[in-house]
């Protein structure tokens, strides 16, 4: 299997990390202790055993029969010391999130008794019945076969009684039906091609990798109130609920002091994330009153993905031990911050360089440039794609609500990096820039010394962002796969930098010098790339007026996004680095549109119905007493003086009259606005017809339900309120 030439961050690192930044020496004591790591497997291999499955993994080459055999023997000896009784092949089907399907280890013997029994074949292979994962139509239902095949580069670990395998999920004729399958493609096409540009600075790189530290924003909400929200429960998000009166005006959440009920199970986390070798580090409040944020230290990009999803199930467990709820969603509550998943990234050489680090000397500064120049390059030219990668029916609602990254991918420099890049692209190309630490930047001849980067030079509203030593993508959403816009990134780079390495070649050949020829070609990228650029704000008018004459993708409906994916320079991109073919890219944008109409579909069904049975009954129950109290008023105080003391609910009552027939109205021609696209068989219109359609009915209806929250008797009000929700006491 190709996919396993994939390497693990070495544990020696991780742990050296780990202790260096985390801090206390107990959690190191229990940090990867339900992984079996390359440390656990000394124990249960041989030392031929060992070291043939590290270097299979070094290389890249696939592993023997027989020692599949031996590291299953050696998975299943330790996985039952740790009480495992089940095992399953754990991966990431396109529905999001992950899937798994225990089996016992026990079968028969023959003899009528059962024994444990794992064999090399199991760990390697397994054909869950995989007919209900969506395929995008890859996989007929007659024809329902899906493999799911280990990642030996993604360390198996026990969760409870279970040994949990990393495995891609792939179709019977090959095709990637998950998220992983493409990351670790990208992954090796990112190595690949930054290997060959790494070699023009320094022959001695063998190997790139590409680094993640994702920050995954959530929300807590007290369990009895969530599961009084049905809205909450059935779609992730609130459909109704109008402003409390306290949200995060104040700003006084934000790193502001943990609630204890709320640190406990923060420990609780950090604990049996620490246990599953996630190398968690940072949490704090967020922005918005309820919401948090957890951070781990980076990691190799594909281990990172596994351990984002594992955290994302973990937390969702512990919550419950603590009596909350996780909320995942991007916009569980309006008007109050969404939650995000910054994606931090880099790419860094196996000689112990981080590509994307301004570095101390001419060499490194130029490649360090040329990295950058690339990262340019190719989010302009792929920036409508790596919206696409992140477009969700849910990350919807994030996007350009002036709290989170615009719809528009845009990179943020700061003005140091800036001036830098401006430098290069107005010198000669026998010069090279000088950065002075006082006067800021001179031009110089043949040197770029140290570049002193401002961490503090940052831009929240930027959704990619230079901060330092990295590249921040801030559009991704909370809730996602991340390995879907890693899977882009990664790959745009490095078609990028294939092209950067045939233009270079091109001059070379043509005789001029190999530094001339960089300069030359980085030169012309950041020349070209200037339209990604913007430094200023990007929750402004003036930008989207701006980015759309800067012929950036301005689309802000998911549907069209999506296109993106099949854009030809797309399909070329995914195809010349072998990560995704064209039928593969066709497949999975059908699951995308298909996944986006079904969750529309499912809120405006849940919004139909809490509206129906929920609301307008209240409303009307609320309407009858006031019009009891009118009556009655009228009957003691006949004329004139009964009219002025019932004039304020007499109000009310025509106001409740004139919402509760809105609503009534949105609901059915919200009804039939979804009947209308039900009957569209293309997916991708259908998906459209939900947007276009039926979302501003949603919306529509919303407004009411809201204002009637308002009128009503607080008493009555069927559903908790956002101050009850958003409070954790
Ligand atoms: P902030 O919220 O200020 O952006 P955090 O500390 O919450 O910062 O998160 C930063 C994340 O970036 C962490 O996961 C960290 O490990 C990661 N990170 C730091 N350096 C790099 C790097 N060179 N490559 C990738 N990720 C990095
Ligand atoms: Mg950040």
């Amino acid at each position: 299997m190709s996919m396993l030439r994939f390497k693990l961050l070495n544990e020696a690192q991780k742990r050296k990390a780990l202790q260096a930044e985390v801090d206390g020496e107990r959690s190191s004591e229990y940090f990867g202790c339900n992984v079996f790591t390359i440390d656990k497997m000394r124990s249960h291999l041989s030392k031929a055993g060992l070291k043939g499955f590290c270097n299979a993994i070094e290389t890249g080459s696939p592993l023997t029969h027989e020692l599949a055999e031996e590291v299953a023997q050696g998975m299943k000896q330790w996985a039952i010391s740790m009480g495992a009784t089940h095992y399953t092949h754990w991966f990431q089907p396109l529905t999001g999130g992950t899937a798994e399907k225990h089996d016992l280890f026990s079968e028969f013997d023959g003899n009528g008794s059962m024994i444990e029994e794992f064999s090399g074949k199991l760990l390697v292979q397994q054909e869950p019945d995989a007919s209900s994962f969506p395929s995008g139509g890859i996989r007929n239902t007659f024809e329902a076969r899906g493999y799911t095949a280990w990642d030996p580069a993604s360390p198996a670990f026990v969760v409870g009684d279970t040994l949990c395998i990393p495995t891609i999920f792939i179709s019977y004729t090959g095709e990637a039906l998950d998220y992983k399958a493409p990351l670790l493609k990208a992954l090796d096409a990112v190595n690949r091609a930054g290997v060959k540009v790494c070699k023009m600075f320094d022959e001695n790189v063998g190997k790139i990798t590409s680094f993640l530290g994702w920050e995954q924003e959530y929300f807590l909400v007290d369990e009895a109130l969530w599961a009084g929200r049905p809205d909450l429960m059935l779609t992730g998000r609130t459909l109704m609920g109008h402003d409390s009166a306290k949200n995060q005006q104040l700003e006084d959440h934000y790193f502001g002091h943990i609630p204890s009920r709320v640190l406990a199970f923060m420990t609780d986390l950090e604990i049996e994330s620490l246990k599953l070798g996630i190398p968690v580090k940072t949490r704090h409040n967020e922005v918005a009153p309820n919401q948090f944020e957890l951070a781990p230290i980076y990691e190799e990009a594909n281990l990172a993905v596994d351990h984002n999803l594992l955290v994302m199930s973990v937390m969702r467990r512990v919550a419950r031990k603590h009596s909350f709820r996780v909320v995942l969603h991007e916009k569980p509550f309006k008007g109050i911050n969404g939650s995000g998943k910054h994606c931090n990234w880099s790419l860094g050489t196996d000689t112990g360089v981080n590509l994307l680090s301004p570095g101390k000397d001419a060499v490194s500064n130029l490649q360090f440039v040329t990295f950058v120049a690339n990262v340019l390059k190719a989010v302009h030219k792929h920036n409508g794609l790596l919206k696409a990668s992140i477009s969700t029916a849910t990350n919807a609602h994030r996007l350009g609500a002036n709290e989170a990254p615009p719809a528009i991918i845009s990179i943020f420099l700061g003005a140091q990096i800036s001036q830098v890049l401006d430098k290069v692209e107005s010198s000669k190309t026998d010069e090279a820039i000088v950065i002075d630490k006082k006067s800021g930047l001179k031009l110089g001849i043949g040197h770029i010394p140290e570049i002193f980067i401002d961490n503090t030079d940052r831009n929240r509203t930027s959704p990619f962002a230079f901060t330092g030593n990295r590249f921040e993508f801030r559009a991704v959403g909370s809730s996602e796969n991340c390995g879907n816009a890693m899977t882009a990134l990664n790959t745009a780079v490095a078609e990028q930098l294939e092209e950067f390495v045939a233009e270079v070649n091109t001059l070379t050949t043509k005789g001029s010098a190999k530094e001339k020829a960089i300069f030359e070609v980085i030169k012309r990228y950041i020349a070209e790339s200037k339209a990604i650029r913007f430094d200023g704000n990007g929750y402004s008018d003036e930008w989207k007026a701006e980015a759309a004459k800067r012929g950036l993708d301005c689309e802000t409906s998911v549907p069209v996004i999506i296109d993106n994916f099949l854009k030809e320079s797309s399909v070329a991109m995914f195809a010349s680095t072998g990560v995704l073919n064209a039928k593969e890219l066709h497949s999975r944008c059908e699951v995308s549109w298909e996944t986006y109409t079904k969750k529309i579909q499912i809120e405006s069904r849940v919004l139909g119905d809490l509206a129906l049975n929920h609301i307008i009954p209240v409303a009307t129950g609320y309407q009858s007493k006031l019009l009891d109290n009118v009556s009655k008023t009228a009957v003691l105080f006949p004329g004139e003086q009964g009219q002025e003391m019932s004039s304020q609910n007499r109000l009310l009552i025509e106001r409740i009259a004139n919402h509760t027939k809105e609503i009534t109205l949105g609901v059915e021609n919200m009804i039939n606005a979804r009947k209308v696209a039900n009957k569209i068989e293309c997916e991708r219109e259908k998906s459209i017809s939900y947007h276009d359609n039926v979302i501003p009915l949603m919306e529509s209806i919303r407004y009411h339900i809201d204002k009637l929250e308002l009128i009503v008797d607080n008493e009555m009000w069927p559903l908790p309120k956002y101050r009850e929700l958003l409070f954790i006491r």
